[in-house]
């Protein structure tokens, strides 16, 4: 008895050789079907989505990161350079702090 799971296998061509100019078609057994074609879990196309937003968040949340921890940094060195300076020279200072952060936040 031929089992239907066993033979409906997945639709989707897998690239292969060097540079993937040969293809064949992928040996994993379908597991869901989308718009009348089988597709295993690896390239169901909603999974595959999944994937790519998953790695999108993952990218956005890294440069967040790094911005934040960046932004600590400089305001750091900030306090570090304010409290070495004479009150004035802080004024000053404090001043084109704030000229250039409103100048990046109007350029973008
Ligand atoms: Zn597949």
């Amino acid at each position: 008895m031929i089992d239907q799971e066993v033979t409906t296998r997945c639709e989707a061509k897998v690239r292969t050789g060097k540079w993937g100019i040969y293809s064949h078609r992928c040996n994993n057994g379908a597991k869901v079907e989308r718009d009348g074609t089988q597709y295993c879990k690896t390239h169901d196309p909603e999974s595959i989505e999944q994937r790519r937003t998953a790695k999108q968040d993952a990218t956005m949340s890294s440069i967040r990161s790094r911005r934040a921890r960046r932004d600590v940094r400089r305001a750091e060195y900030v306090v570090r350079a304010a409290t070495s300076m004479s009150l004035k020279d802080a004024d000053a200072l404090v001043g084109e702090i704030i000229a250039f952060g409103s100048a990046i936040s109007t350029g973008r």
